[in-house]
């Protein structure tokens, strides 16, 4: 069974490649000719994962599955959310996007956070769901230089380092993405 993982991202492909059943073909946006960005204009997370799995499906007539995650802080309603990659303007710099978090969270003492993962496929008539949630709260300052985005920042629950501190192992056994993913493998694996 062919399968469109909508991802221009080699490695997100190859990372998720390894895990599937055998019997499934994973293909990349590019393998199937789509240069094109797909729009991201909901305004929720799992609103721009149904919307790019929703576009392959119809455009290219695959079965797909597509991702989208967001950081979402409780002191700024929700923010960043859906504006997580472009925070702090339309070039998508971690960096600036961290230092606009810091600066709004300045004085707040609430800094519970949670990063989500949704996951939209699109199986032959079927569509389906996958959200993985982890919560924690944003530091004060950075810590650690692994990771990207908000990573340095965030610290999980029930952890005294923050995921750029981790191992992609370890992140990945706790972090938002990983769990999303789990679920669909074990969907995909029924
Ligand atoms: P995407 O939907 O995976 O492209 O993620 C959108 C944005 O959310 C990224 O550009 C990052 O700023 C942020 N983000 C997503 N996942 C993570 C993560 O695991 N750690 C830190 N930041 C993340």
């Amino acid at each position: 069974m062919e399968l469109v993982f909508a991802t221009h991202n080699k490695n997100k492909l190859e990372e998720i490649k390894f895990l599937l059943p055998h019997y499934i073909k994973l293909l990349s946006l590019d393998d199937i000719g789509c240069d094109e960005e797909i729009p991201e204009t909901a305004d929720t997370i799992e609103g721009n994962a149904i919307l790019k799995a929703e576009h392959v499906k119809h455009r290219y007539g695959y079965n797909c599955f597509a991702d989208d995650t967001g950081l979402e802080v409780e002191a700024l309603n929700g923010e960043p959310g859906v504006l997580s990659a472009r925070y702090a303007g339309n070039d998508k710099n971690d960096l600036a996007n961290v230092r606009k978090l810091l600066s709004l969270l300045e004085n707040k003492n609430n800094r519970k956070a949670q990063f989500k993962t949704a996951i939209a496929l699109n199986l032959n008539d079927n569509q389906n769901l996958f959200t993985g949630i982890c919560k924690g709260e944003i530091t004060k300052e950075s810590h650690g230089d692994k990771g990207f985005g908000y990573d340095p920042v965030f610290r999980p629950n029930n952890f005294k380092i923050t995921f750029a501190e981790m191992s992609l192992t370890e992140k990945s056994e706790i972090s938002h993405r990983g769990k999303a993913f789990r679920e669909l493998i074990t969907y995909l694996s029924k």
